[in-house]
Order: structure tokens, then sequence, then C-alpha cells
């Protein structure tokens, strides 16, 4: 049990997490990385369950590392919220999101919402609905094209989340709330806020064929959206039965490897041209 103990400590000191060398050093590289553009987004496809085409795209940002190559959110999300780089990085993902969309409408292909993650941190500006609005002014997408994606932790100052959200819900731009389920207050943001959307977390997803109680949860789910008049969408589908129950239990649309892991984005311009 000792030797155990001890190995374990090892393991945790030597994270980045804890080497506070490692983290100065990546939070530097973090803060040029910004400065010399190196940000670039993926995408994931949302597909209708119903007629089974793409109906939307989740934008997904990776970072172009000049040594380590593309690293993916896990390498740097965290450290971006901790050091509040996360502001910088999220107001450039959502403008090139809604650059790249109102591209693609440009060029011909068919119209569909980006959706875009949000962190607390950008919550907690003052003016998020009106640097939101200047975007879509900058880049001329029409609202009902842009989709924010919120995660039940944001409820940190809910006065200050609603206000944020009701201007937000004013603009035309739809919201979704992330990972539901996950939190502790998932009832209270169906209660509380102008909800477009939730994406049931794929923790839940994952187990619905071995768990009977997490088929029973996820049907639940959708339900109670429904009668809320709430859209639903499962994420991390992997299997084609997971698919099937979800179809059946009537969820509006899946994300997932089953269909589609997130794609370049001239990959996922191919996909969108085929249809
Ligand atoms: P998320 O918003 O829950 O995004 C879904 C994550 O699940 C993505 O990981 C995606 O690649 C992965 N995924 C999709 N389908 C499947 C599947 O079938 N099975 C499994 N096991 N995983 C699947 P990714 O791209 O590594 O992103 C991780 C997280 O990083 C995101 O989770 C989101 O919380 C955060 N993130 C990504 N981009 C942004 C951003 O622009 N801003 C902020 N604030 N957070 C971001
Ligand atoms: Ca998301
Ligand atoms: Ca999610
Ligand atoms: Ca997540």
């Amino acid at each position: 049990a000792k030797e155990n103990g001890k190995s374990d400590c090892k393991l945790y000191s030597e994270s980045w997490e804890n080497s506070s060398f490692e983290r100065l050093k990546l939070q530097h590289e973090l803060y040029q990385a910004i400065q010399r553009n190196e940000f670039v987004l993926h995408y994931q496809p949302q597909y209708d369950l119903g007629g089974g085409g793409i109906v939307g795209v989740e934008a997904l940002v990776r970072w172009n590392h000049p040594v380590r190559g593309l690293l993916s959110p896990g390498a740097f999300i965290p450290l971006a919220e901790e050091s509040g780089m996360i502001v910088q990085i999220g107001d450039w993902v959502l403008m090139e999101a809604c650059r790249q969309n109102k591209e693609w409408q440009d060029e011909g292909l068919p119209p569909m919402p980006v959706a875009v993650n949000l962190s607390i941190r950008q919550f907690m500006q003052h003016d998020l609905a009106a640097r939101i609005a200047e975007v879509l002014q900058l880049t001329g997408l029409e609202p009902q094209y842009l989709d924010l994606e919120i995660t039940e932790s944001m409820t940190i100052d809910v006065g200050h989340v609603t206000r944020c959200l009701l201007a937000i819900t004013e603009l035309g731009v739809g919201i979704s709330v992330d990972d539901f389920g996950t939190g502790y207050s998932s009832f209270h943001y169906l209660k509380n806020f102008p909800i477009d959307r939730l994406k049931i977390d794929r923790s839940f997803v994952r187990d619905i064929q071995q768990d009977p109680d997490d088929a029973e949860i996820v049907a639940a789910i959708i339900a109670m959206a429904h009668n809320l008049n709430i859209q639903v969408i499962a994420e991390g589908v992997e299997t084609e039965e997971q698919m099937e129950f979800l179809r059946r239990h009537q969820c509006d649309e899946m994300q997932g490897y089953f269909r589609s892991p997130p794609v370049s984005h001239d990959r996922i311009e191919r996909m969108l041209k085929a249809g």
C-alpha cells in the first residue's frame, strides 16, 4: 500500500498541472499562439435522426503547436480557462466559426447553424451579447445560423447569466446546454434559462445498451425536453445500436464517431457539398 501511495504521488507531481515550469512554459506558448494565430477549427457534423442528413456542425478548437503538432482542447483549454486566455481564444473561435459559416453559405452550401462552445469566462465579460451582435454584423452571418453551447457549471452568477442569455436570445441566436445531466443543476437550468436545445452527455449515451438505468434516463430526458419545447441532440454516439435507440425514443439529432469524428474545414466542406 505504501509503495502504491508513493507512485501515485510521483505521477501526480509530474503532470504538467503540477510542474510550475511546464506550466509557465505552456502559458507563454499559449500567449504567443494567440499573437501568431496558431489555432484552427475542426468541425463535427450533427445529423438529423429522422432524415439522416447533416443539419449542423460544432466548431471544436485545436492548437497547431509549432513543435508538438495539432493539440486537442484537453491539452490547453484548462490552462486557458485558468489564466483567462480563454476569453481571447473563445473570441477568435466565435469570429472564425461565423466567418467560415457565412463563407460556406456564399459558396452555395446548404445553410445550417454552427455551434460554438462558450466558456463561463466569456459570460463574465460585461458585453458578451454586444460582442456577439458585432461578430454577426462583421461576418454578415444571420443569427439563426449561430448556436451557442453553454455548460451547467456556468450557474455561478445566475442573475448575470440569465440576463446575458436573454440578451443573446433576443438577437435570434440559439442556446444549447452542453453535457446535459452531468452537473448538479440540470433542472434548475431548464427552469430558469431560455434554452433551445440540450445535448445529452455522452456518459449516458455510452451505456444505453448495457445499463437499463441509463436507457431510462436518456428516454426520460428526451420526453421531458420535448414537453418543454426543447430540442434534443445526443453526443458521443459510437454504435448503430445507440443510434437506433435514440431514434426509437424520438431524439432529434445525434453527433458522434458512429457517423463522423470532428474533421478539418476542408473535409467538412466536402461532406457538406456531398449532401
Ligand atoms: P464538448 O463540447 O463536449 O465536445 C465534444 C467532444 O467529444 C469533442 O472533443 C469531440 O471530439 C468528442 N467526441 C465527439 N464524438 C465522440 C464520440 O462518439 N465518442 C467520444 N468518446 N468522443 C466524441 P474535443 O474536440 O477534444 O473537445 C473537448 C472539449 O473541449 C469540448 O467538449 C469542449 O468542452 C472543449 N472545447 C472545444 N473547443 C472549444 C472552444 O472553442 N471553446 C471552449 N470554451 N471549449 C472548447
Ligand atoms: Ca460542445
Ligand atoms: Ca458536450
Ligand atoms: Ca464535455
